[in-house]
């Protein structure tokens, strides 16, 4: 029988390449999608296909809906869509609201909440039992920051995130009856390259010594919870957000 597909956004790097990996090694035929580093997305899919699983990359940007169309194409040409995670994220370096630009609001809102709905709605169109589909799992990879607002950082892109949170609930409950659960992760601090992105590259040494764990965590910890709600073992679970985030919850 052919592999389902499940696609990851944003999985040449961090919790989205960890979550290819563990995919590829559950049995799903990885579509890998990435926006600019070819060379690591093509990295990812070796590392699948060397472990005996299956995968493929595709290049997109998932603000853009154009761009979402093509990658829901590559998908389509690999088999059944039976998972999504929505994983592709961006934040910008610290700043407050005062100070932000629009462009760099609309970006945030673009890329994290835009490119997570849009992804979500080829999904849907695809798995919804509704139109015929087989079913299927979504997660969106939500943050900490939702709940702790990240003042003087990036409240946009925590609020960002908060609309990933109420999307996860709302999109739960509109398809729970059709086949499809949806859930999301929030985790803490995770070590990727992502707070460099931020400005912020020893933010995972400085502020882990801090954390209730007395450490940041790991995109594979975080990875090992998405395939848990993407699989079988989650088959009651929607509309659910799960922490992972090493006991942070209201300390900056
Ligand atoms: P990362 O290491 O910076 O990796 C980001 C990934 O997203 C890369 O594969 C990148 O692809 C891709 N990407 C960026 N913009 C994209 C776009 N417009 N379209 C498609 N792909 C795009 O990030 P990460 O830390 O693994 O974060 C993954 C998710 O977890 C994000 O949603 C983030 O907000 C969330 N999160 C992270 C943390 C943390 O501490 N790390 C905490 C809470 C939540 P290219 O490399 O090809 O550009």
């Amino acid at each position: 029988m052919a592999a389902p597909v499940l696609l990851v956004t944003g999985a040449s790097r961090g919790i989205g390449a960890a979550t290819a990996r563990l995919a590829g090694a559950a049995g799903w035929h990885v579509v890998v999608n990435y926006a600019r580093d070819a060379a690591a997305a093509a990295d990812v899919v070796g590392d699948i296909v060397a472990a005996g699983g299956r995968a493929s990359a595709v290049r997109g940007d998932v603000g853009s809906e154009e761009d979402v169309q093509a990658i829901f194409a590559h998908a389509d040409g690999h088999g059944v869509l039976k998972g999504l995670v929505n994983n592709a994220g961006v934040v910008d370096v610290a700043a407050r609201v005062e100070d932000m630009s629009a462009a760099r609001i609309e970006r945030m809102f673009r890329v994290n909440v835009l490119g997570s709905m849009l992804c979500a709605r080829e999904a849907v169109r695809r798995m919804s039992q509704r139109s015929g589909g087989a079913g299927g799992a979504i997660v969106n990879v939500s943050s900490a920051a939702a709940k702790l607002g990240s003042p003087g950082l990036f409240v946009d892109y925590a609020a960002a995130k908060g609309a990933i949170d109420t999307f996860t609930v709302g999109l739960a409950k509109e398809v729970a009856g059709e086949g499809i659960r949806v859930n999301a992760v929030r985790p803490g601090i995770i070590d990727t390259d992502i707070h460099a992105s931020g400005g912020q590259p020893d933010r995972v040494a400085r502020l882990g010594p801090e954390l209730p764990m007395r450490r940041a965590g790991t995109a594979d910890e975080v990875a090992r919870a998405i395939l848990w709600l993407l699989s079988d073992a989650a088959s009651y679970s929607t509309g659910a957000i799960l922490d992972i985030s090493g006991g942070r919850s209201v300390v900056p």
